[in-house]
């Protein structure tokens, strides 16, 4: 189905400009695309306390109701079960296109279907960023760099990305939704923004989406072994998902294209992600080696001088303070509430 929303003004026009005399500011209308998955839903979040509109476009392959159920009934809010590989009809002033599964679980799945959400919904979504004159801000990846040659990763670096592998329909994906961004930026004008993310954690989380950190929470509070892949020795470095949303607001209302990694520098290895878990929930929790998975990158660290530059951005949020909040929510989803009083 098509969806028009012909009826507002654009108030786009008015941010930062003078406002007609007897028109108030309003909100924005902001379409999230994903918003009902992890970053998503925290990003709505935010954008509805600051007094915007929200469309959450979503079809719900990894994302829940659960997450945005809070806002039913506010009447900034609607949430619309949509594919992005379909056309869409709407009338907004930004577009936050958030919609790709994100675990390498989930995006592996079917390989074929994440392509043409990278490609073709990144296509409808800048499409309709054009017919309507709305700002576009594409969430891609850190995988853009592949297994990286330059370490920490800047922009500039162009990547080091298997074509063939069981990781390309993401990597190449993305990449392909870069290269669809700057194109439509410089031949149709559209206002664009492109971040590049690094792993982020946080409450919401698929609990059995099987990223690490989500992985070896839930191992532990299940007094599981952790599963370390390979030799525990590759890098990621992690950011909580608070961070990287205060990132992506920055982005999409500064003056400046990107791309910019938004990542926290802390960098880790599997082992040791796997004490700070120890430390953070039962030192007594143990660890499972298992075989690696193909064309695993080794190492990965944003170097994030750009953003703070021109964003005025950093990360606040360390490691040994996230993690804790993760493992409330985690705790209250896994066990109900009641095991939460000591949380
Ligand atoms: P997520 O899986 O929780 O959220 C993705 C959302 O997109 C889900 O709600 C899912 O249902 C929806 N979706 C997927 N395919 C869709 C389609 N064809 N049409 C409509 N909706 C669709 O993942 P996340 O961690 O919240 O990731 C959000 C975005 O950030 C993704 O684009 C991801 O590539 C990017 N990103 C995330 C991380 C991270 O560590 N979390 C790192 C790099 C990039
Ligand atoms: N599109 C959309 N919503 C819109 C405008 C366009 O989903 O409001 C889709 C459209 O169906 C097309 C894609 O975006 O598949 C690219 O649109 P564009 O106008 O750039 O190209 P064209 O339609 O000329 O191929
Ligand atoms: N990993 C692990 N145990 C797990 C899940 C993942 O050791 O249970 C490793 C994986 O091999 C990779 C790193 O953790 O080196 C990060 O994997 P994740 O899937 O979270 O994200 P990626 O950065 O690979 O997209």
């Amino acid at each position: 189905g098509y969806y028009n929303h012909r009826e507002a003004l654009p108030v786009r026009r008015f941010i930062g400009g003078k406002v007609p005399l007897g028109l108030k500011r309003k909100g924005l209308r902001i379409v999230v695309t994903g918003g009902a998955g992890f970053v998503g839903s925290h990003l709505v979040d935010r954008l509805l306390a600051r007094g915007d509109s929200v469309i959450v476009v979503d079809n719900f392959f990894t994302g829940k109701k659960e997450n945005v159920m809070h806002h039913f009934g506010n009447p900034n809010f609607e949430l619309i079960r949509h594919d992005v590989v379909e056309p869409l009809l709407l009338e907004v002033d930004q577009i936050y296109h958030l919609a790709c599964p994100a675990s390498p679980v989930h995006y592996k799945f079917n390989p074929v279907k994440t392509i043409k959400t990278n490609v073709v919904g990144t296509l409808n979504m800048l499409g309709l960023a054009k017919r309507v004159g709305a700002r576009f801000l594409l969430t891609s990846t850190s995988e853009v760099y592949g297994d990286p040659l330059q370490h920490p990763q800047v922009e500039t670096y162009w990547g080091n990305v298997n074509p063939i592998g069981v990781r390309s329909c993401y990597d190449e994906g993305k990449r392909t939704a870069e290269t669809l961004t700057m194109d439509y930026h410089r031949g149709a004008h559209v206002e664009v923004r492109i971040a590049r993310i690094f792993n982020t954690y946080g409450p919401r989380m698929c609990i059995d989406d099987g990223r690490v950190v989500s992985n070896f929470v839930a191992q532990a509070l299940r007094k599981e072994p952790m599963t370390v892949y390979g030799d525990g020795k590759q890098t990621r470095s992690f950011q909580y998902v608070s961070d990287l949303v205060e990132g992506l607001m920055r982005l999409m209302e500064g003056e400046h294209v990107g791309p910019f990694n938004l990542g926290n520098p802390g960098e880790f290895t599997m082992l040791e992600l796997a004490k700070v878990v120890q430390e953070t929930i039962d030192p007594n929790a143990r660890i499972e080696f298992r075989p690696n998975t193909e064309d695993d990158p080794h190492k990965r660290k944003p170097d994030i001088t750009k953003a703070k530059e021109l964003l005025g951005w950093e990360p606040k949020v360390s490691l040994r303070h996230g993690l804790p909040l993760m493992v409330s929510d985690f705790r209250k989803r896994i066990f109900g509430d009641q095991s939460t009083s000591d949380a």
